[in-house]
């Protein structure tokens, strides 16, 4: 039997389109699309045969075998050709043991899954990876595709600006003027990208991108094209895979557009249905105060039967938040994140800006480096434990959306304590002029005035 994907319509309209075609919602219903396997092919071969070929491809150097991604090819994108793949090694990153950090929440087995230590600095790489090499296969076969288009909060247009100049296809990026980073505006310039800097949000340049491409040359790179969840499910494959294919009993996830949330929802049912895992783990969407649509659909919710529906969805305006990435008011996938809540009995939290400022200063003093979306996933974390909702002997994987490093102006403010709100733990370089004997004696007097504290 042969491996095959198809896009369907979410809401159960009939009728499937090719994954080649160039379609991004339900000619009926104008509904999501999402992408769905041939399950019996999966299931021809046994569970143990497809975890021992998972663990032969990991991380190997065989084209493209050894990327997270498509080392599960067959059950990503099994349409496109190895020569059309387009791959920067993305996936196979560090599921981290936080020991320190855990212990300080009084639990003993919590990991960060680093999906951040990418090529680009963020998980974006493992949907993007699937998309680009999509619409290669889609040029080989004669398609005519002017450019790949996407909105961004900044760590989407780096991804596709970064494989989509490895593929040499020409990338237009819309963002929303000086609302994304220095790192992340820096990346989709560098790689020759089409920089368009609009006076809006970043709803309003999804708006924008859109109209763009109602024009069928202009190829939607945006998570409403459901290419890049079957990249990003791999998150929760590889997860059960680095804890030799046992399932954590939760995973709390930083939530925005709500396509990742999804993905990995997917990632985990997939793996329920090909038989290698037997249910799925506990899902925590984290939201920022500041843009929390899903959360308040999740309270509303509470107040009834506890089931997020589409009723509860109100649309709101973001305000500015420190998790840049996240504040989206409008997100494409939430009906897809009320299926995501619902399969894996998840749950949804919220952070202030404080909570999630502090909560990346504490586990950042346990030697992690964690960015402010992170932030909110930790800040939902600890809640959830000081609750007791999370048992302290409970297995718990908290996923790292992008790379510290990609948003040092926030840790900087914080540690200059310039933020508009107080820092707790603030720490900034001592100035000790340049005589080594005064240099020592300052440095004696910090290290005594650090133990009593
Ligand atoms: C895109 C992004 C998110 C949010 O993912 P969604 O799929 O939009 O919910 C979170 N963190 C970072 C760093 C991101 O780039
Ligand atoms: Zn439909």
């Amino acid at each position: 039997m042969s491996y095959s994907a198809a896009f369907h319509c979410i809401e159960g309209c009939p009728g499937s389109y090719p994954v080649d075609q160039v379609i991004y919602r339900c000619p009926s219903c104008d509904g999501l699309l999402e992408v769905r396997h041939e399950v019996a092919a999966w299931r021809a071969t046994s569970p143990a045969r497809w975890r021992a070929t998972f663990d032969e491809r990991y991380m190997r150097t065989r084209f493209p075998y050894g990327s997270g991604v498509w080392g599960k090819k067959e059950w990503v994108q099994p349409h496109v050709d190895d020569d059309n793949v387009v791959s920067l090694m993305e996936g196979g990153t560090n599921l981290m043991w936080a020991t320190r950090y855990g212990r300080q929440l009084g639990m003993e087995r919590l990991w960060i899954k680093h999906c951040g230590t990418s090529h680009t600095g963020s998980f974006k790489d493992l949907g993007m990876t699937v998309l680009v090499s999509t619409v290669a296969q889609m040029i080989a076969d004669g398609a005519d595709v002017r450019a790949i288009a996407c909105a961004s909060t900044g760590d989407t247009s780096a991804a596709l600006s970064a494989y989509g100049a490895a593929a040499g296809i020409p990338v237009v990026v819309l963002l929303p003027a000086d609302k994304i980073s220095a790192a992340q505006l820096v990346q989709p310039m560098a790689n020759g990208a089409l920089v368009a800097s609009l006076d809006t949000d970043f709803d309003g340049c999804m708006r924008v991108v859109q109209r763009l491409t109602e024009d069928p040359t202009v190829y939607l790179a945006n998570s409403m094209n459901s290419l890049r969840v079957e990249g990003q499910k791999t998150i929760a494959v590889e997860i059960v895979q680095q804890l030799d294919w046992e399932v954590p009993d939760w995973v709390l996830v930083p939530g925005g557009n709500l396509g990742n949330v999804s993905a990995i929802a997917k990632g985990f049912h997939d793996m329920v249905e090909a038989g290698l895992i037997a249910r799925s783990p506990r899902l925590v969407c984290c939201q920022a105060a500041k843009a929390n649509p899903l959360f308040r659909a999740f309270e509303s919710a509470q107040s009834r039967d506890g089931v997020v529906t589409m009723a509860d969805y109100a649309p709101m305006v973001a305000e500015t938040t420190l998790a840049s990435a996240i504040q989206i008011g409008a997100p494409v996938s939430f009906p897809k994140a009320v299926k995501a809540l619902a399969r894996t009995d998840g749950l949804v939290t919220e952070a202030t800006e404080s909570e999630l400022a502090e909560a990346v200063a504490r586990a950042d003093r346990t030697g992690l480096f964690c960015c402010p979306h992170t932030g909110v996933a930790l800040a939902g974390l600890e809640k959830l434990r000081a609750s007791g909702v999370i048992a302290a002997d409970a297995k718990v994987v908290v996923v790292s959306t992008a790379h510290g490093l990609k948003f040092t102006e926030f840790k900087s403010r914080y540690h200059a304590g310039t933020l508009p709100q107080a820092s707790q733990t603030p720490n900034v370089p001592i100035p000790l002029g340049a005589d080594p004997e005064a240099v020592v004696r300052g440095l004696h007097d910090a290290l005594d005035r650090q133990r009593e504290r």
